[in-house]
Protein backbone atom coordinates (compact mmCIF):
# COMPACT_ATOMS: atom_id res chain seq x y z
CA UNK A 1 0.00 0.00 0.00
CA UNK A 2 1.24 3.56 -0.83
CA UNK A 3 2.26 5.73 1.94
CA UNK A 4 -0.03 9.05 2.73
CA UNK A 5 3.05 10.37 3.72
CA UNK A 6 4.12 13.44 0.87
CA UNK A 7 7.62 12.99 2.08
CA UNK A 8 7.34 9.26 1.08
CA UNK A 9 6.15 9.91 -2.56
CA UNK A 10 7.30 10.58 -5.88
CA UNK A 11 7.09 14.05 -7.67
CA UNK A 12 5.23 11.61 -10.07
CA UNK A 13 2.92 10.15 -7.22
CA UNK A 14 2.72 13.58 -5.83
CA UNK A 15 1.66 14.78 -9.04
CA UNK A 16 -1.11 11.92 -9.58
CA UNK A 17 -2.20 12.85 -6.30
CA UNK A 18 -3.18 16.37 -6.96
CA UNK A 19 -4.61 15.59 -10.27
CA UNK A 20 -7.11 12.61 -9.03
CA UNK A 21 -8.49 15.33 -5.95
CA UNK A 22 -6.92 14.55 -2.91
CA UNK A 23 -7.01 15.73 -0.20
CA UNK A 24 -3.28 17.44 1.42
CA UNK A 25 -3.06 17.60 4.66
CA UNK A 26 -0.71 19.76 6.16
CA UNK A 27 -0.45 19.27 10.43
CA UNK A 28 0.60 21.63 12.80
CA UNK A 29 1.80 21.43 15.90
CA UNK A 30 4.23 23.33 18.25
CA UNK A 31 7.47 22.41 20.31
CA UNK A 32 6.00 22.90 24.04
CA UNK A 33 6.69 21.50 26.89
CA UNK A 34 4.36 18.81 28.13
CA UNK A 35 5.16 17.97 32.02
CA UNK A 36 7.82 16.05 32.92
CA UNK A 37 6.28 13.06 31.59
CA UNK A 38 5.50 13.66 27.86
CA UNK A 39 7.68 14.96 25.24
CA UNK A 40 8.47 18.06 23.12
CA UNK A 41 6.75 17.46 20.45
CA UNK A 42 3.19 16.10 22.08
CA UNK A 43 0.95 18.26 19.91
CA UNK A 44 2.77 17.70 16.29
CA UNK A 45 2.62 14.03 17.25
CA UNK A 46 -0.73 14.56 17.77
CA UNK A 47 -1.33 16.94 14.32
CA UNK A 48 0.66 13.99 12.30
CA UNK A 49 -1.12 11.17 13.67
CA UNK A 50 -4.50 12.81 13.75
CA UNK A 51 -3.68 13.78 9.30
CA UNK A 52 -2.26 9.63 9.18
CA UNK A 53 -5.55 8.33 10.40
CA UNK A 54 -7.78 10.70 8.41
CA UNK A 55 -5.86 9.12 4.99
CA UNK A 56 -6.44 5.84 5.97
CA UNK A 57 -10.52 6.58 5.35
CA UNK A 58 -9.91 9.23 2.28
CA UNK A 59 -7.83 9.55 -0.56
CA UNK A 60 -5.32 11.96 1.43
CA UNK A 61 -1.36 12.89 1.63
CA UNK A 62 -0.21 14.00 4.74
CA UNK A 63 2.56 17.34 3.90
CA UNK A 64 5.38 17.44 6.45
CA UNK A 65 4.32 18.63 9.91
CA UNK A 66 5.24 21.81 10.82
CA UNK A 67 6.52 20.87 14.07
CA UNK A 68 6.91 24.58 15.62
CA UNK A 69 3.94 26.78 16.77
CA UNK A 70 3.02 29.56 18.47
CA UNK A 71 4.76 30.50 21.65
CA UNK A 72 3.35 29.02 24.57
CA UNK A 73 1.49 31.08 26.95
CA UNK A 74 1.09 30.32 30.88
CA UNK A 75 -2.33 29.80 30.83
CA UNK A 76 -2.81 27.45 28.73
CA UNK A 77 0.33 25.71 27.74
CA UNK A 78 2.89 26.54 30.79
CA UNK A 79 4.47 29.48 29.10
CA UNK A 80 7.78 29.80 27.08
CA UNK A 81 9.98 30.19 30.20
CA UNK A 82 10.38 25.77 30.26
CA UNK A 83 13.63 24.79 28.84
CA UNK A 84 12.96 23.12 25.77
CA UNK A 85 10.28 25.05 23.85
CA UNK A 86 11.36 26.82 20.89
CA UNK A 87 7.97 29.05 19.72
CA UNK A 88 7.51 31.19 16.75
CA UNK A 89 6.79 34.95 16.80
CA UNK A 90 3.14 34.84 15.01
CA UNK A 91 3.81 36.42 11.91
CA UNK A 92 6.69 33.96 11.54
CA UNK A 93 4.03 31.37 11.89
CA UNK A 94 1.44 33.03 9.84
CA UNK A 95 3.68 33.46 6.44
CA UNK A 96 5.82 29.78 7.15
CA UNK A 97 1.37 28.78 7.25
CA UNK A 98 0.75 30.20 4.54
CA UNK A 99 3.51 29.72 2.05
CA UNK A 100 3.51 26.13 2.47
CA UNK A 101 -0.59 26.44 2.00
CA UNK A 102 0.36 28.27 -1.04
CA UNK A 103 2.70 25.96 -2.40
CA UNK A 104 0.31 22.73 -2.07
CA UNK A 105 -2.12 25.21 -4.08
CA UNK A 106 0.51 25.84 -6.95
CA UNK A 107 0.86 22.20 -6.87
CA UNK A 108 -2.55 22.06 -8.03
CA UNK A 109 -4.45 20.41 -4.81
CA UNK A 110 -7.83 21.86 -4.63
CA UNK A 111 -8.77 20.45 -1.16
CA UNK A 112 -6.40 21.45 1.39
CA UNK A 113 -6.72 20.92 5.02
CA UNK A 114 -4.53 22.93 7.98
CA UNK A 115 -4.93 20.66 10.86
CA UNK A 116 -3.54 22.50 14.11
CA UNK A 117 -3.27 20.80 17.45
CA UNK A 118 -1.98 23.55 19.61
CA UNK A 119 -4.17 25.96 21.59
CA UNK A 120 -1.84 28.96 20.87
CA UNK A 121 -1.83 28.38 16.91
CA UNK A 122 -5.23 28.89 16.81
CA UNK A 123 -6.81 31.76 14.68
CA UNK A 124 -2.91 32.64 13.85
CA UNK A 125 -3.24 29.06 11.69
CA UNK A 126 -6.55 30.71 9.68
CA UNK A 127 -4.96 33.85 8.94
CA UNK A 128 -1.90 31.82 7.29
CA UNK A 129 -4.51 29.70 5.44
CA UNK A 130 -6.87 32.68 4.50
CA UNK A 131 -3.50 34.72 2.86
CA UNK A 132 -2.89 31.79 1.18
CA UNK A 133 -6.17 31.48 -0.65
CA UNK A 134 -7.71 35.21 -0.53
CA UNK A 135 -10.93 34.29 -1.27
CA UNK A 136 -11.36 36.97 -4.04
CA UNK A 137 -9.00 35.45 -6.12
CA UNK A 138 -9.07 32.77 -8.74
CA UNK A 139 -9.70 29.05 -8.55
CA UNK A 140 -11.86 26.33 -6.94
CA UNK A 141 -9.38 25.45 -4.30
CA UNK A 142 -10.35 25.25 -1.39
CA UNK A 143 -8.66 25.42 2.24
CA UNK A 144 -10.43 23.89 5.41
CA UNK A 145 -8.69 24.54 9.06
CA UNK A 146 -9.14 23.11 12.04
CA UNK A 147 -7.63 24.69 15.02
CA UNK A 148 -8.16 22.65 17.30
CA UNK A 149 -7.47 18.30 18.09
CA UNK A 150 -9.45 17.96 21.23
CA UNK A 151 -12.08 21.06 21.02
CA UNK A 152 -15.83 19.81 19.66
CA UNK A 153 -14.13 16.22 18.28
CA UNK A 154 -14.43 14.58 21.48
CA UNK A 155 -18.31 13.43 21.93
CA UNK A 156 -20.00 14.34 25.27
CA UNK A 157 -20.73 10.83 26.68
CA UNK A 158 -17.12 10.47 26.26
CA UNK A 159 -16.10 13.49 28.08
CA UNK A 160 -18.90 12.33 30.73
CA UNK A 161 -17.06 9.04 31.59
CA UNK A 162 -13.82 9.96 31.58
CA UNK A 163 -14.16 13.59 33.74
CA UNK A 164 -17.44 13.08 35.24
CA UNK A 165 -18.23 16.14 36.84
CA UNK A 166 -14.86 17.09 37.13
CA UNK A 167 -14.47 18.57 33.92
CA UNK A 168 -11.51 21.36 34.18
CA UNK A 169 -11.98 22.79 30.37
CA UNK A 170 -9.94 22.37 27.26
CA UNK A 171 -7.38 25.41 27.87
CA UNK A 172 -6.86 24.12 31.58
CA UNK A 173 -6.80 20.39 30.65
CA UNK A 174 -2.70 20.81 29.19
CA UNK A 175 -0.69 18.11 29.59
CA UNK A 176 -3.23 15.91 31.65
CA UNK A 177 -5.75 13.71 31.42
CA UNK A 178 -6.46 13.83 27.33
CA UNK A 179 -3.02 14.35 25.89
CA UNK A 180 -1.38 11.94 28.11
CA UNK A 181 -4.10 9.67 27.67
CA UNK A 182 -3.66 9.28 24.04
CA UNK A 183 0.10 9.63 23.43
CA UNK A 184 -0.16 6.28 25.85
CA UNK A 185 -2.32 5.31 22.93
CA UNK A 186 -0.23 6.32 19.97
CA UNK A 187 3.19 6.37 21.28
CA UNK A 188 3.53 5.01 24.68
CA UNK A 189 7.12 4.68 24.25
CA UNK A 190 7.24 8.08 24.43
CA UNK A 191 5.45 8.59 27.90
CA UNK A 192 6.95 8.77 31.78
CA UNK A 193 4.46 7.65 33.49
CA UNK A 194 6.52 6.82 36.04
CA UNK A 195 7.43 10.88 36.38
CA UNK A 196 3.61 11.88 35.81
CA UNK A 197 2.06 14.27 38.72
CA UNK A 198 -1.06 16.35 39.38
CA UNK A 199 -1.17 20.35 39.37
CA UNK A 200 -3.29 23.07 39.04
CA UNK A 201 -2.44 26.69 38.74
CA UNK A 202 -2.69 28.97 41.96
CA UNK A 203 -5.07 31.24 39.85
CA UNK A 204 -6.66 30.78 36.31
CA UNK A 205 -8.33 34.00 35.58
CA UNK A 206 -10.50 34.94 32.53
CA UNK A 207 -7.55 37.87 31.49
CA UNK A 208 -4.02 37.62 30.77
CA UNK A 209 -1.33 39.73 31.63
CA UNK A 210 2.54 40.19 30.30
CA UNK A 211 4.88 39.03 32.16
CA UNK A 212 2.47 36.47 33.40
CA UNK A 213 2.51 35.83 36.85
CA UNK A 214 4.01 32.42 38.22
CA UNK A 215 0.60 31.79 39.58
CA UNK A 216 -0.36 31.65 36.36
CA UNK A 217 1.19 28.56 35.29
CA UNK A 218 2.32 25.66 37.23
CA UNK A 219 6.00 24.46 38.51
CA UNK A 220 5.48 20.72 36.86
CA UNK A 221 4.13 22.12 33.57
CA UNK A 222 0.80 19.91 33.71
CA UNK A 223 -2.23 21.91 34.30
CA UNK A 224 -4.34 19.10 35.68
CA UNK A 225 -4.94 15.60 37.18
CA UNK A 226 -2.58 13.69 34.54
CA UNK A 227 -1.92 10.75 37.23
CA UNK A 228 -5.65 9.65 36.13
CA UNK A 229 -4.59 9.13 32.56
CA UNK A 230 -4.53 5.93 30.59
CA UNK A 231 -4.09 3.92 27.67
CA UNK A 232 -7.92 2.81 28.00
CA UNK A 233 -8.99 6.37 27.97
CA UNK A 234 -6.47 7.35 25.28
CA UNK A 235 -7.75 4.38 22.78
CA UNK A 236 -11.13 5.86 23.23
CA UNK A 237 -10.29 9.39 22.96
CA UNK A 238 -8.42 8.47 19.57
CA UNK A 239 -11.95 7.24 18.21
CA UNK A 240 -13.93 9.89 18.73
CA UNK A 241 -11.24 12.49 17.14
CA UNK A 242 -10.14 10.31 14.23
CA UNK A 243 -14.42 9.84 13.50
CA UNK A 244 -15.17 13.39 14.25
CA UNK A 245 -12.05 14.81 11.80
CA UNK A 246 -12.46 12.19 9.43
CA UNK A 247 -16.71 13.12 9.13
CA UNK A 248 -15.49 17.01 9.17
CA UNK A 249 -13.45 16.38 6.08
CA UNK A 250 -15.38 14.21 4.35
CA UNK A 251 -18.60 16.44 4.31
CA UNK A 252 -16.69 19.86 3.62
CA UNK A 253 -13.93 18.90 1.08
CA UNK A 254 -15.47 15.41 -0.87
CA UNK A 255 -19.12 16.23 -0.20
CA UNK A 256 -20.48 12.94 1.93
CA UNK A 257 -23.95 13.77 0.94
CA UNK A 258 -23.08 13.79 -2.29
CA UNK A 259 -21.40 10.64 -2.04
CA UNK A 260 -22.80 7.20 -3.37
CA UNK A 261 -20.78 5.04 -0.32
CA UNK A 262 -23.22 2.75 1.47
CA UNK A 263 -23.32 1.66 4.99
CA UNK A 264 -23.75 4.08 7.49
CA UNK A 265 -27.51 5.12 8.22
CA UNK A 266 -29.01 8.18 9.63
ZN1 LIG B 1 -0.41 19.91 23.82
Amino acid sequence: MTSPMLADLTWMEARDAAERGACAILPVGAFEQHGPHLPLLTDAIFATEAARAIAETLDAVVAPTLSYGCRSKALTGGGPHFPGGIGLEPAVFMQLVENVVRELLRQGFERILVLSCHWENRHFVYEGAYQARQPDTEGSARVMVIESCFGNTIRQETLDAIFGDEWPGLAREHAAIIETSVLLHLRPELVHMDRVVDDEQARFPWWDVIPPPPEFSTRSGVMWKATQASEETGRRLWADIVAAMTAAVDEELFGAAQSTGGGSGD
